[in-house]
């Protein structure tokens, strides 16, 4: 008999909410992490960005105040700052290693290896389990560009550990999600921040308007930005660090203390399998099939080391249901449909089909928008252009997609992905009243907007 149902490697969002998922369902679960509990989410990424975020976010608020109230000598201290994003972060792993203990699962402390199917090895011991779930999560990328291994460039990391002093300037390589939220970070406290993005706008893979509204809003808060800038080399000068790159304008450089290289991550299990063990691979990811099974019978794959998209929510939600599917149980959630999120000023949130994906891919849709210039909560609140945008199939009228740039973005997102999932009309979601004032009336606008081009 082996020792567990169920080893999870990683105790990340899709390791912890997998293990909890199964002991739920009765299974003997053991989980090993080598790190802190919570992964990459917890520790490096969504919530200690968040967390500083919300601390820039105040500062800049006083700092630059309303019509009628004046707040003088604001000052702020990165050290507490990042002392309080710590204590944040430290709360939230407590509080997830107490989850585990009171599922009783297993915690083991230690870097895993699998030596054989069923049988994993940890901080000295080996363990046997019935199925092994990876969730090892991953790691930045960090490319082969010169200089990128000077002081004072770092990965997101190694940026998120903090620093004495507010950095004067930051050139951010990469115009995706985690470049845009730490440029956000860095503009509120003040430094002088320039964007190098290799494609033609910031947020490449979301939709057109977004990028290109979000670059505007930058700029005018003083961000530079750089799109379809290459950058070759970093190297040391004696202004700091000197990032050099080529556009349609030719050679460019541009100059700061400090350097972050966001440009992607890559899936992690460096050493996992014992040699012979070949779990069979899709690009950098291991590869699973529609039961998050890898080429090992008995060893399953989710999160970020296989996921095409990768975020906490996803790792979570294909934990679950990988363990549902293991105890023969249908999953409810439907992993295709996605929501995304940027916690930049406005909040940006996107979930399903954009229009220009829609018509890639041949599918007749509608599109109704509202600009949220007269929605009274954005002019209190002016965050900058602000808009709604949403997409329903033309024959139909069934929600397709939505796109949202405006204050409360993140939190709205979710009522659109429910009405995605469930297959519910433009005209379906306009049955409930939205109350005044609030950003979410801007919904009913849109919708009215759809409802009026879907003529149905
Ligand atoms: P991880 O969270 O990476 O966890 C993997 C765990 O496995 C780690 O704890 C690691 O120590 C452990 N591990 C690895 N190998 C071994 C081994 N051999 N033995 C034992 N343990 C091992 N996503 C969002 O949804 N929203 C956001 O706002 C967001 N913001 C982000 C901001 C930043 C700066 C970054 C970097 C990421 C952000 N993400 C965000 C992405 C999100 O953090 C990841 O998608 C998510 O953490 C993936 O979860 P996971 O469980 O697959 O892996």
């Amino acid at each position: 008999m082996s020792d567990f149902d169920l080893i999870v490697i990683g105790a990340g969002p899709g390791g912890y909410e997998a293990a909890l998922h199964a002991a739920e369902l009765g299974m003997k679960t053991a989980v090993i992490e080598m790190d802190r509990v919570g992964g990459t989410c917890l520790n490096r990424g969504c919530v200690p960005t968040k967390a500083l975020l919300h601390s820039s976010g105040v500062f800049r608020s006083v700092r630059e105040g309303t019509p009628g109230v004046l707040a003088e000598n604001v000052r702020c201290d990165v050290e507490a700052i990042f002392a309080e994003k710590d204590r944040i972060t430290e709360t939230l792993s407590g509080g997830v290693e107490g989850l585990l203990k009171k599922a009783k699962v297993t915690l083991i402390r230690g870097r895993a290896r699998i030596t054989a199917p069923g049988t994993v090895e940890a901080g000295g011991s080996a363990y046997t389990a019935d199925r092994i779930l990876i969730a090892t999560g991953s790691v930045p990328v960090m490319p082969p560009i010169p200089g990128l291994d000077l002081p004072g460039v770092m990965s997101s990391n190694e940026l998120l550990k903090g620093t004495d002093h507010v950095y004067e300037s930051i050139v951010i390589i990469g115009g995706g999600v985690i470049g845009v939220e730490l440029a956000t970070f860095y503009a509120d406290l003040g430094s002088r921040v320039t964007i190098v993005e290799g494609l033609d706008r910031l947020l490449p893979n979301m939709d057109k308007e977004l990028g290109q509204n979000l670059g505007l809003l930058m700029k005018k808060r003083g961000v530079t930005v750089h799109t379809g800038a290459m950058v070759e080399r970093v190297s040391k000068t004696d202004g700091g660090l000197t990032v050099s790159f080529s556009s349609k304008k030719g050679p460019e450089s541009a100059e700061a203390e400090a350097v972050l290289c966001a440009i992607g991550r890559r899936p992690y299990f460096d050493g996992l399998f014992a040699e012979g063990l070949e779990p069979g691979t899709c690009g950098r990811s291991i590869k699973v099939d529609e039961r998050f099974e890898t080429g090992i019978p008995g060893i399953y794959a989710i999160g970020d080391v296989s996921s095409k998209v990768q975020l906490a929510h996803v790792a979570a939600a294909q934990g679950i249901a990988c363990v549902d599917m293991m105890a023969g149980r249908e999953s409810d959630v439907d992993l295709s449909l996605v929501p995304s999120c940027i916690y930049s000023r406005p909040e940006i949130a996107v979930a399903g089909l954009t229009e220009a994906e829609a018509q890639e891919k041949g599918i007749a849709v509608k599109t109704g928008k509202c600009v949220m210039g007269g929605n009274a909560r954005t002019l209190i609140a002016d965050p900058g252009r602000s808009f709604m945008k949403l997409v329903a199939h033309a024959d139909t009228g069934k929600l397709a997609g939505a796109q949202l740039m405006c204050e409360n973005a993140t939190d709205m997102i979710s009522e659109l992905t429910q009405a995605i999932a469930n297959g519910l009309t433009a005209r379906d979601l306009l049955r409930g009243m939205r109350p005044h004032p609030t950003f979410e009336e801007a919904m009913t606008e849109a919708l009215l907007n759809l409802v009026s081009k879907l003529g149905n």
